[in-house]
Formats: structure tokens, sequence, C-alpha cells
């Protein structure tokens, strides 16, 4: 007989005078807690309180996990509110797990997959836990930028003691099966087949001996005593990261004021605190990348799911980025042909895979009979004998268009009909290299960042006549790879490179106008960014940045003109390349492992200074930093308005991916919102008489003036 029927849940009686509560959201594969379910918690905890003649209640769920967690989407509503509001809305929500924790019956929660978040919070709430040997528990939410507001940071440390829940809470990492007995969070294990049986036996057993009554107090009660060493320990370790990652530091300063609580009284400190937490910058950027996250997976399937397979493919240039594609594209289970001009390349090309491959097989991560079957799936070749038998080929020749353009044409005659050929050229127009083909539709962009098995995203870029399979069968291509692909149209310096070169305008620019790049290196790392500006040009190469910056520059000429001598080409025109010939804005020594450590030095500083017509001057942080980062959300901007991708997640995922955009910021534009549109709009008026690429767009202005933001609230 059913007590209750709801869409993501329902309460059925047991044989027993007992109730099973099942987590079962109708049409969704994972069960979690949104706006429905939580209301229908409290509707089902209303009658199951109603029926007198219940004497025990298990708690179950029908899906391959437990319950995931909090709808992370309805977050980015939720945290709009006031902090005041945040709280009154976890109070409420905290509210009814206390109420279904109160219920006069012990309640035993049989935990069959992943319970995270409030999942984990859930099965807290109960009396006994059960758990899978194949489940896992834990509470990730410090990943979002926050902390467990279901009543976990009252409820864990109650039951596992502070250091462990501190541990937990503070890493957010999930727990196995053991690693959660062992701490006391679970009662029991099982085998996934005997969970349910187990712990309906468990039910039975506190029904009959009522040893549920003298539990049930305890944990309700504060903590006899704090382990100050634990939170010491914690606070140390948090600390040197909460500048841009609160959510630990402030998780445990909760619990550490919180553990000598009554329940009550502690959850009241939870909903407070958690309201002031979900309107950190940090947990509105991070909440926002989950979110992108899920719709770049999305479309990774639809490009799946649009491509042609690709069987067999083809690399062109077995050089830095060849031999990473090839290896890459091997390890992830697609075999190659690798085709360069000489046989020392080539040689060149094989002996970088088997170096990455012999690193994996050194570490333990891959056996010596895998690395010899990956190996043979790459094979060396100087002619085109093989190609009619490949489905994609992705060109990495020396980055010059006559070549890519006499190599292109050539191999398109030696392939079939229907397969992909993509560049992996950095900067020159697909449109022009297409030009030379007799297929053009399937001809597409493949850019990939260096180096290729380490870094997750690749630029696919659409000429005008790239057709729709050619552009996902290229996608899918960078999935199989396990690579994150972003489709975007053709330009000068395509989408990161072109965004990222703004930045690099405003940071001449502020050479110029007298700031020491040491100080902008040392702001704009604080900001978070892994390295500042100047080292970035020593870590790329002064030459290969600035032919990059002279050919964007060129392409958007009216916005990025430097039309002065900037000191990328004074460093250039001194042979100060950066770190690959030990000198450039500053000088390299290599420490005893042979790395190369970055020290100041005065030559370069006074090369700097003669490009500084009005002399040295200092510059507050805001000013460093507005003058960096606006250029760039400028030009984020206007590649949205221009189409270059479909969405803000796209663009901002693109540049935290592919040029490690700090996440606690969200993106270019996410950080724009974060901050406040309106601001921005002021800022850049600002500082718009400097140079053009300080001008918000039209269409900022008017998204400002509206109060809206460039991700949907
Ligand atoms: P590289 O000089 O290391 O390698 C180029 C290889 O191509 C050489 O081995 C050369 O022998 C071979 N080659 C030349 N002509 C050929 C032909 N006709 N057929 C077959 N092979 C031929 O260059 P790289 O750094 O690997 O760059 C390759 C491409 O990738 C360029 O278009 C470059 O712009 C692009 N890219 C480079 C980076 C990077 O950081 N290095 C990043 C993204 C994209």
């Amino acid at each position: 007989m059913s007590l209750f029927q709801g869409d993501a849940l329902r309460v059925e009686r047991l044989p027993g005078d007992l109730a099973e509560l099942c987590f079962d959201r109708r049409g969704e594969s994972v069960n979690k807690f949104d706006a429905r379910t939580l209301q229908e918690l409290q509707d089902a905890t209303a009658a199951i309180a109603a029926d007198a003649t219940l004497r025990g209640l298990l708690v179950t769920s029908a899906k391959d996990s437990f319950i995931v967690g909090a709808d992370i989407f309805e977050f980015t509503t939720l945290f709009a509110r006031t902090a005041d509001e945040i709280a009154a809305v976890t109070r409420r929500n905290a509210a009814l797990f206390t109420a279904f924790e109160d219920l006069p019956l012990p309640i035993v929660t049989a935990i069959n997959g992943l319970a995270l978040g409030g999942g984990l919070e859930m099965a807290l709430a109960a009396d006994y836990r059960v758990m899978s040997s194949a489940a896992q528990i834990g509470l990730p939410e410090v990943t979002l930028g926050i902390f467990p507001g279901y009543g976990g940071t009252v409820r864990l440390p109650r039951l596992v003691g502070v250091a462990t829940a501190l541990e937990w809470i503070g890493s957010g990492k999930p727990q196995q099966a053991d690693t959660a007995l062992a701490a006391g969070s679970v009662d029991a294990l099982a085998a996934p087949a005997a969970l349910r049986d187990t712990a309906l036996a468990r039910l039975q057993q506190a029904v009959a001996s009522g040893d549920w009554r003298t539990q049930r107090p305890r944990r309700r009660a504060a903590l006899a005593q704090l382990d100050a060493v634990a939170v010491e320990r914690a606070r140390a370790e948090a600390a040197p990261r909460a500048r841009h990652y609160p959510a630990p530091l402030a998780a445990i300063e909760l619990i550490a004021a919180s553990a000598l609580l009554a329940r009550d009284a502690a959850l009241e400190r939870e909903a407070e605190a958690f309201g002031r937490i979900a309107r950190t910058r940090t947990a509105g950027a991070l909440v926002q990348l989950f979110i992108n996250e899920q719709l770049l997976k999305k479309k990774a399937r639809a490009y799946t799911a649009a491509a042609r397979r690709i069987e067999r493919a083809a690399v062109l240039g077995a050089g830095i980025m060849g031999g990473g594609i090839a290896y890459t594209s091997a390890v992830r289970g697609t075999p190659v042909l690798l085709k360069d001009i000489a046989q020392p390349a080539l040689d060149l090309g094989l002996r970088e895979a088997t170096k990455l491959l012999q690193k994996q097989v050194d570490s333990g991560r891959m056996s010596a009979a895998r690395r010899a079957t990956v190996l043979q799936s790459i094979e060396p070749t100087l002619d085109y004998a093989a190609f009619d038998g490949v489905d994609a080929v992705v060109e990495a020749v020396v980055e010059n268009l006559k070549v890519k353009k006499a190599v292109l044409a050539d191999v398109e005659q030696r392939v079939k009909p229907d397969a992909v050929l993509a560049s992996n050229t950095s900067s020159l127009s697909i449109a022009e290299l297409a030009s030379v083909l007799a297929r053009p539709e399937n001809f597409v962009g493949m850019h990939f960042f260096n180096p290729v098995p380490v870094m997750p995203l690749v630029e696919v870029i659409r000429g005008p006549r790239t057709s729709d399979v050619a552009a996902a069968t290229i996608a899918g291509y960078a999935v199989a790879m396990g690579k994150t692909p972003v489709v975007v149209k053709d330009g000068p310096g395509f989408l990161v490179n072109r965004i990222l070169t703004a930045n690099f305008v405003g940071f001449l620019m502020l050479l110029r106008d007298g700031a020491d790049f040491m100080r902008v290196d040392q702001v704009m790392e604080a900001f978070g960014w892994p390295m500042g500006p100047a080292y970035l040009q020593d870590v790329i190469g002064m030459d290969t940045s600035e032919h990059v910056i002279d050919y964007i520059t060129a392409g958007y000429r009216e916005r990025l003109a430097l039309d002065f001598r900037h000191a990328i080409q004074a460093m250039v025109a001194q042979q100060r390349y950066g770190q690959k010939n030990g000198a450039g804005f500053y000088r390299y020594e290599a420490d005893a492992r042979g790395r190369p450590q970055k020290r100041p030095d005065a030559e370069a500083q006074a090369l700097v200074a003669q490009l500084q017509p009005q002399g040295r001057r200092e510059f507050s942080d805001d000013e460093i930093i507005d003058r960096m980062m606006l250029p760039m959300i400028i030009e984020a901007a206007l590649c949205l308005e221009e189409g270059m991708a479909e969405t803000a997640a796209e663009i901002d995922m693109s540049l935290i991916l592919g040029v490690g955009f700090p996440r606690h910021h969200g993106g270019a534009l996410k950080y724009a919102d974060l901050v406040g549109l309106g601001r921005i709009v002021d800022q850049c008026a600002y500082y718009a008489a400097l140079a053009p690429c300080y001008a918000a767009t039209p269409r900022m202005t008017e998204m400002a003036r509206q109060g809206s933001s460039f991700h949907a609230r």
C-alpha cells in the first residue's frame, strides 16, 4: 500500500508495520535534491508522521546511485538573492531534514551508490546507515565554492568526530566504502545484491531492541570537546588558498564554532554562514563552471552522434605538435599514420611518443604490453601509400601558408572522397587554406594547444564552406582523444589567442605608460593567473609571441593596433627570446634539477625603461587589473556578439582550459558578470581615452543599462 506517491519519491508499507521511502525521480537517471524533491520529502515526512501504526522506516533509491546531491542548476537563481534570503531558504530546507530526523521511529538508510552532498546529508539524518561495498559517499560542496547546507557541517562531526569531518568537508573528496566504515560514518557494509536485506534486517533489529532511542539524544547534543589540534591543522592547510577559495576555511571556522552547540543552534549557524558563502564571487564562478561543463558535455555527445566514424587517422608532420597528436590519438584508441618528409623528423616524433609512453609505464599507469600495442598503432611513413585507408587527416606541418596549401592539396588527392582534412594551424585562415581544395566542405581547423597530451582544449574552426558533418567529425575525434572541443568561426587568432592578445595589448600599453612589469606580474598572479603577462611572454617565447601579436593585431587593427614601439619588439631586437635562450623579461638559471629558475634582470628593466616616454610611475592594483582585464572582456564580448563561439559558456571555458584563466573568476565573461556589467562599462568609459581597446561595445552598454548579464541568471 502506498502512503505517499510523488514524482521524486514514494513511501510504501512493508510487512511488520514498516515503511520504505524510495527515491526514484521520474524520467531521470539520477536522484537529486531540487525544489520539487524537497517539497515531496516534506510531504512524505508528514504522511509518515501521521501514521501512528508505523514502527520503522527504510530509506532506499531505485537508481544506480543513491542521491547525487542538490540540483546545481537551481543555485544560480538562489545565489543571486541576498545572504539573508539565502540563509532563510537554507534554514527552511534544513528544517525538512530535521523533521525527518525527528520522526518517532527508527530510520535505516541503504546507500546503494553515490551519495554526495545533500544525498549524504539525507543519509546522515537516519539512525543507521548500511552501505553497498561499491558505493561512495562525500560532501563535495567546496568544489562549488560553498559547504554543506542541509546539516552536513552539524551531523557529520557528531558522527565521525571533528578531525574526519574537517578533512572530508574541507577536501570535498568522495570516500570509498571501507574508509566510510572505518570512520564510523556508516554502520555496516553489504555486497550490492545483499544491501536491501541487510538494511532491512538492521531496521528490524532496531525496532525489536529499541537501541535507536538511546543513540538519538547523543547525536542531537553538543560535542563534549573540540579537537583543537585538528582544527589548527585544517586551518593551516586551508588558509593559503582561502583568498581565492574561501569555502574550505569558512567551513572549518563554522565547524569549530558550532561543534560545541546543540544541534538546532548549530544548524542555525550553518544556515547563516551558508548565506554568506553562497554570495562570494568564487561560489558564483564555480557554480557557473559546473553548468558550463554540463553544456560542453552535452555538445560533445551531440558532435559524437553526428560525426563520421574515425577508425584510422593520419597526422602530417612529426614535430612537437604532430608527435603529440599522434601519441594522444593512439593512446586513446584511434590508430594513426604519422607522415613526415624526412626520416630524422619521423624518428624524433616517434621518440617523443615513446618517451611519453615510457613515463606512463614508469609511473605504473600502463603495462609494458600496452605500451607496445600503442606504439604499434602509430605507423611512421614517408609517403602517402596507405592514405586511402584513413578517415581523417590532421595536418601539423610548419606554419607557412604556401607549404600548408601544397601539402593539403596533395593529401586531398590521396584520401577517400569523404575523409575529413583538418589543419592544426595556429593562425592561418581556414578559408584561405580551403581555397586550394576540391572539397572545402571536408576541411576544418583543429587547433591543439602545446603540450598536446596535457592541454584539454581543442578549437575546431569552421571555415565558410565547412560542412556540419566535417566539423562534428573533427569535434568527435577530439572527444575520442579525451579533449574538450569548442567549435568556433574562422578569424585571426580564432577565439582563444584573439582574446589573449587583447590582454597582451593592455599589458604593453601599461608598460609604455610607466608600469613596472614585475609589479604587473605580481598583481596578476595575486589575481589568480598561473603566471603574470611578462613571465608568460618568456615562456611562450618572445619571437613566437611577436609574430602572433603582429598577426592578430593586424586583423583587428581598428581596436588592437599597437602604434608605438613596444617591449616585446625591443626584447626580440636584443635577442631576448625568453626562457628558451635564458633571457627575456627575466633571466633564467637552471636549478639543481635542470629546471629554469626566474630571476630579476636589470638589463631587461633598463630596456623597458627606454620605452617609457613619461618615465616610471606607480599604478594601483585596481588600475593594473582593470587595464589588463577590460580589453580581454571586451574582446570576449565581441566574440560572443559576432558568433565566434555559440555561447558565453564556451568562450569562458575556452579561456579556462586554453590559457589558464583563473577558475575562481569563471572566465572573462563571468568575471564581468560578477563584477557587474554596470561597473565594467563605467571603467571602460574611464579608460576609453587611452585606446580603442577600452571602448565597451554598444551591446555591453545596453546590457549594463538593462541590468543583464552574459550568463543567464
Ligand atoms: P615543428 O617544426 O615542430 O614540426 C613541423 C614538422 O612538419 C617537422 O617535423 C617537419 O619535418 C614536418 N613537415 C614539413 N613539411 C612537411 C610535409 N610536406 N609533409 C609532412 N611533414 C612535413 O612545428 P610544430 O610546433 O609542431 O607546429 C606544427 C603546426 O602546429 C604549425 O602549424 C603550428 O603553427 C601549429 N601549432 C603549434 C603550436 C606550438 O605551440 N608549437 C601550438 C598550436 C599549433
